[in-house]
Formats: structure tokens, sequence, C-alpha cells
């Protein structure tokens, strides 16, 4: 038995899931002729009380056509240093839409309405780039799948509108928040232009992200998709196993938060653990004691049977899923407290 817990997107489709996409109307989707898609699309856009929505390949896809839309070439999108679509998306930000970021020094990848307004380059000082987006993660990945606080998104909001700028939420992981906090996407829907959604981490997905806004922004999104080379024909196959996983594995995600919060208790005791980061959802961010070797503690890990992810600066990482059975979970409880 291997225990994989690297990532929520480890996971393949349950045998109910290939079901779903095996019997799948499809179409040809650049001509937008799959039924499959068209009912995912609409079925996403509706939960968020928005009026469309778009299927993408991946998030990444959907947030960098979320920020192509919101900017010209040589605008600023404001955003917390650990941001998604700063430090993982390829450097997409400059190479597709050629704008920088601002980086807010927030804490656990969220930050305050307060710096968010401080960020701002004040729009008639033509020397500074023009500020045009403010983008928020939640959860935060790097931030240790944490959840912001509604009230605070509620004010950036606010600053956003004053200022005439963007407003796009990377909801790569907003399910795990949803069920976490008692949320609702029409919240979300209400305040943000755009949200990105992953249907490929803890909803457990092979593949596909959804990207939703009002019925013109989506528009443009789909020339945006198409430059991308993110058209795909038949993709019904694939957004039906996401209208399976909407319907079937949104509640579930709470037993993922269970088990994550079980393994912080767990790793609080280890002697060799100097500090495990608060947890909120299913991602678990913990750092070894200095005179352990990273890299020897991964490999014994690794010999054992489980796989666990560094994520730099001896940040470690383990993300719980829906293939990560409770069968392995004692066994991975059992294994941690005995590996050095
Ligand atoms: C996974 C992730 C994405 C998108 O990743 P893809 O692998 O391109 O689907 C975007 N934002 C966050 C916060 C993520 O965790």
């Amino acid at each position: 038995m291997r225990i994989n817990l690297i990532s929520d997107t480890v996971t393949v489709p349950t045998p109910q899931m290939l079901k779903a996409m095996f019997e799948a109307n499809v179409g040809d989707d650049v001509f937008k002729k799959d039924e499959s898609v068209n009912h995912l699309e609409r079925k996403v856009a509706e939960m968020f009380g928005k009026e469309a929505a778009l299927f993408f390949p991946s998030g990444t896809m959907a947030n960098q056509t979320a920020i192509k839309l919101h900017t010209n070439p040589g605008d600023q999108v404001i955003c917390d240093k650990d941001a998604h679509i700063y430090n993982y998306e390829g450097g997409g930000v400059s190479f597709n839409s050629g704008v920088s970021c601002k980086l807010i020094d927030g804490h656990r990848g969220m930050f305050t309405a307060a710096q968010a307004k401080a960020a701002i380059n004040p729009p008639d000082f033509y020397h500074s780039p023009l500020t045009a987006l403010i983008a928020l993660e939640n959860t935060a990945n790097r931030g240790g799948g944490a959840c912001w606080d509604f009230s605070e998104i509620e004010k950036i909001h606010t600053v956003a509108r004053e200022n005439d700028l963007g407003f796009h939420l990377d909801g790569a992981r907003l399910w795990n928040a949803l069920v976490e906090k008692g949320e609702t996407p029409e919240q979300y829907g209400k305040l943000f232009d755009t949200i990105s959604v992953c249907l490929s981490k803890g909803l457990g997905c092979p593949v596909g992200s959804v990207l939703i806004a009002d019925e013109e922004t989506i528009h443009k999104a789909l020339r945006i998709r198409k430059i991308l080379g993110g058209g795909m024909r038949q993709a019904g196959y694939l957004a039906a196993a996401g209208t399976y996983a909407l319907d079937h594995h949104m509640k579930r995600l709470a037993e993922d938060h269970d088990k994550a919060k079980e393994i912080g208790k767990t790793l609080e005791q280890l002697t060799f653990i100097k500090n495990v980061e608060p947890i909120d959802t299913n991602i678990i961010i913990f750092y070894l004691q200095d005179d352990i070797d990273e890299q020897g503690f991964l490999s014994k890990l690794e010999a054992l049977g489980i796989d666990l992810i560094g994520m730099g600066s001896g940040k470690l990482r383990i993300v719980t899923h829906l293939d990560y059975t409770t069968k392995m979970h004692q066994e991975f409880l059992k294994v941690i407290q005995n590996v050095l």
C-alpha cells in the first residue's frame, strides 16, 4: 500500500465517476456543441449566481485567462507573496499578459483591505505601473489551506470597487473553504468579477477547472482560451466527471479536513518536528527541527511507502484527499510516529 500525500491532485476517478464519464453525451465543444460541457458550465454559473462559466483544462489556464481579461500590458496585479499566480504558474502573468505583480506581505497567503489599499499605485502617477486587478486565493495553498475571513474579503471588494480595479478569486480549493466555513458559492459570486475553481483537486476529477463571470466576460474568455490552446473537442467526457464530482464529492471534503487535523495533532507531539502551522482544511504544513535533514527524512518515509513533498525553506507539506482512505490514515499515523 503506497500512501501518496503530496497533493490532492493525485486522485484517480472512482468507478462511479468513470461510469458517468463513459455515459456522457458529447459533441465538439470548440463549436459549443458538447452537451455535457454546456451542462457543467450552466450548473457552475448557477451555483455562483453568475451569468456564465467556461470549462478549462487547468486552473492555471483559467487564472491566466482571467488576468489577461482584467489587464493591459504594463499593468500591475496586486496579490499575496505566496499566491499561486505569482509562484506556480511559470511566470505566466508576464508571459501571457505582460503584467507585473505587486506582492503583499500577508499572513498565511492572506492580506487585509488596508494592505490592499496601500498597494495601489496612484492612477495619475505615470511613473508607476497602473494597478488593474486585485487577486485573492481561497483557500490559500502556500498558506497551508488557510480560509479567508469573509468580512475581510468584503472590505477588499469595496477597495477594488472604489478604485475601479478588477477583482479575481483563485478558488482552486474554494470548495474546501465553503465546506469548512459553511459559506455558499453565491456569496463569492456577488463579490468577484471572475472566479476560477478546480475540479481536479479535492473533488477528485482527473482534469478540469471552470472560470465563472458575467456573459460578456466569458465571451471574451472564449477567445483567450482559444489563443492559449485550451479549446478542446469532445471535452464532455471530462466535464461529466466534474458534474458527478459536484453532486457527490463536495460534502465529503469535511472528512479530508478531519483527517488533516488528526495528522496535525499527531505531528505536534513528535519531538523531531519544530512547528505545525494551523490547519483549516486539507493541507498540513510543518517544519522539521533544524538538525534533521529534510531530504533524508523524506527518503526514509518514501522507503516506508509514504510520499510527502517539500515546499522549500524547510517547509514540508501533507495534503489529504479522496484516495487517502481511513486505512491509509491509520497506517500513516503509526508510521510517522516511529519513522526516526
Ligand atoms: C492547483 C492550483 C491552481 C491550478 O493548478 P492547475 O494544476 O493548473 O490546475 C491554481 N491555484 C491554486 C491555489 C492551486 O492550488
